[in-house]
């Protein structure tokens, strides 16, 4: 049997230690308080930019540097340990959006596009949820109808991250009324293009903004139509990407809610003596230990798969793990604090509230959970046993 585990490559360490240094030396754990307001980390992403960060899955021909989704996972998860906001910054720039234009866009759009997505000129967005259907997605009613000389655009999407500061949308939308999940195709949408408007907004509890979007009659180009019905399957296949990148924030998060708590029950004493002696703190960190490097065990193991795309079965049980884990986690790290966690002076608070968001978008638990019980119906054999899953 050979005895293989992972390591990272020098390059790796190089690349998470750049992140790292920077993120204290600017010390954006403590000041990530200062985005609960809605305030977009322009500041960190400036920053993040001029270290190649927001170029990662942009291929190099536009100026990235199309580093493979594992690297992407270990970049993310460092950042989500001292900011969720900028994590959250950073995954439009690296996620789904990115990669459906880098790998189905027209060459003009992907030169008029890309180079600026890696110095951060351009955010970008993704339209899929609908006011009445977000994991309903066969009953998406937003479409496009192909014209002659171009193609227009009706329909609303919500819950919509980077509302205000994206100018580019990737939007999900049924081709000419084509029906069920197959008739969705994918339109690029820029914001000045009449008819297309802001209707919402909504502050949420991790603290940034989402948006409510109407297009009405919005006329686009046609080579903005970068996939057209009958291509969805190639659209899921590039969402499984954020079936890993959503858990490399929940994952950073659950890491620094433990350095948090560690710190603090060393520190924090009852009659004399620091809570870390206590047993009860003791099992705490141990099963908050157990459980981040489970997470971190099917989450790289899912992202390794990633060729380009990673293993949708994978990705999935790695999200759906990671993303309870990082709540349960960042629960108990706040717990230990007493009630001085319940408070903005402490990090953990900020952490607790971002937490949450991960079971919910990227692609919602129980959708998942879902998709792998009805895998595992079909497909596990009790004979050949958990190798018939074939992941090891
Ligand atoms: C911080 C944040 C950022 C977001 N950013 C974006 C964005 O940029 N673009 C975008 O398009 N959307 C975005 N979303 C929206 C997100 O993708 C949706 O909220 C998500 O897909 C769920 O859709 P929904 O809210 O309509 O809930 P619904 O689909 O209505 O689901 C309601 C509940 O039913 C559960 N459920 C679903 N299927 C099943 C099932 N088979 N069995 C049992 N229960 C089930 C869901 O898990 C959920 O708990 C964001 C959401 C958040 C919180």
């Amino acid at each position: 049997m050979s005895n293989q585990r992972l390591q990272l490559t020098e390059e790796q360490r190089a690349l998470i230690g750049t992140v790292q240094n920077l993120a204290r030396d600017k010390n954006w754990r403590t000041n990530s308080i200062k985005f609960l307001d809605g305030t977009f980390p322009a500041e960190n992403l400036r920053e993040l930019a001029k270290i190649g960060v927001l170029g990662m899955s942009v291929p190099e021909e536009y100026g990235g540097s199309s580093l493979p989704l594992f690297d992407t996972v270990l970049v993310i998860e460092e950042i989500a340990k001292h900011c969720y906001t900028t994590a959250m910054g950073v995954m439009s720039s690296v996620g789904t959006q990115t990669r459906v234009i880098s790998k189905y866009a027209p060459e003009s759009l992907k030169r008029e596009i890309l180079p600026k997505v890696c110095t951060g000129e351009v955010n970008l967005a993704i339209g899929m949820t609908e006011p009445h259907a977000g994991t309903d997605v066969p009953n998406y009613k937003t479409n496009t109808v192909i014209k002659e000389n171009c193609a227009v655009v009706n329909g609303v999407k919500t819950l919509i991250s980077k509302v205000d500061d994206a100018e580019w949308f990737v939007v999900f939308t049924r081709i000419n009324g084509a029906p069920g999940r197959d008739g969705i195709g994918c339109v690029l949408v820029n914001r000045n293009t009449p008819g297309f408007e802001v209707t919402a907004r909504y502050h949420t509890m991790g603290g940034e903004f989402l948006g409510e979007i109407q297009f009405n009659n919005v006329e686009v180009p046609l080579e903005n139509v970068i996939l057209r019905e009958g291509a969805f399957k190639k659209l899921l296949s590039a969402f499984n990407t954020q079936r890993c990148l959503n858990p490399s924030v929940s994952l950073g998060m659950a890491e620094a809610a433990f350095e948090e708590a560690i710190n603090y029950v060393r520190q924090r004493t009852i009659r004399g003596n620091p809570i870390a002696d206590f047993q009860g703190i003791q099992w705490k960190l141990a099963e908050m230990y157990r459980d981040i490097e489970a997470g971190r065990a099917l989450l790289y193991q899912a992202a390794l798969s990633a060729d380009p795309f990673p293993n949708p079965q994978q990705a999935a049980v790695a999200k759906m793990y990671v993303n309870e884990m990082a709540i349960r986690v960042s629960s108990e790290a706040l717990q230990v604090h007493g009630g001085y966690g319940f408070t903005d002076d402490y990090p953990i608070s900020r952490i607790y509230r971002g937490v949450r968001y991960g079971t919910l978008g990227g692609g919602a638990v129980e959708a998942l959970k879902d998709l792998v019980g009805k895998k595992l119906v079909k497909d596990f054999d009790p004979v050949e046993g958990f190798h018939s899953m074939g992941t090891f």
